[in-house]
């Protein structure tokens, strides 16, 4: 199985291979927090995500700190339950930094349309190191708020949509792994069940 040092595929939701090792465009005037990514096997990472409700400058500075921390792990989605927020919100970036005009911010995301199949491996931030073909819809079209509560539609095609459909799985408490076939998911919880023996999960 390609782990994330073999695969030559760029098309991981939230580690492409080509990913290169940017900051953040831009630098507020407060320190960014650096939030470590949370591994499967935490529980938060299967439970849904309450609605955020309070759209304040703490929220922002959250926004802009999870884009920080996405930036660090060269990842381009990153949901609030993967740093320990059980929050309906994530930050996408499929350019991983390279167009500041790319950075999107979902907070209570739906997705209102959804349509067209295709196939493609994709990896997840809290799941290093292990990968997997998912069927996602082509494209996508997600009714959110951003960071100031502002509601707004936005549609994504290919893997763009991909990351919607993945980061808003988050929301839901349902990981890529849960769209695998039986036989691939438990190869890979075994794998996990071993490194974690060893201490290295
Ligand atoms: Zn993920």
């Amino acid at each position: 199985m390609p782990d994330k040092s073999t695969s030559s595929k760029a098309s991981a939701v939230e580690r492409p291979q080509d990913a290169p090792t940017v900051a953040a465009p831009e630098k507020p005037a407060t320190p960014l927090k650096i939030y470590p990514i949370v591994k499967y096997g935490d529980p938060i990472l299967e439970k849904p995500g309450a609605p955020v409700k309070k759209f304040d400058a703490a929220l922002e500075k959250l926004v802009e700190d999870m884009f920080a921390s996405m930036y660090a792990a060269q990842g381009v989605g990153l949901a609030a339950p993967q740093i320990g927020l059980g929050l309906r919100l994530t930050v996408i970036d499929v350019t991983a930094g390279k167009n500041p005009e790319a950075k999107i911010v979902l907070a209570n995301p739906e997705i209102i349309h959804a349509e067209g199949e295709v196939r493609e491996e994709e990896g997840c931030l809290s799941i290093p190191g292990f990968r997997g073909y998912v069927v996602r819809p082509q494209f996508v079209t997600v009714k959110a708020q951003n960071a100031k509560g502002e509601s707004f539609e936005i549609r994504g095609e290919n893997l763009l949509a991909r990351a919607f459909c993945h980061e808003i799985d988050h929301l839901n408490g349902i990981l890529f792994i849960q769209h695998l076939g039986m036989l691939k998911r438990d190869l890979i919880k075994r794998k996990i069940k071993k490194l974690k023996k060893q201490g290295e999960w």
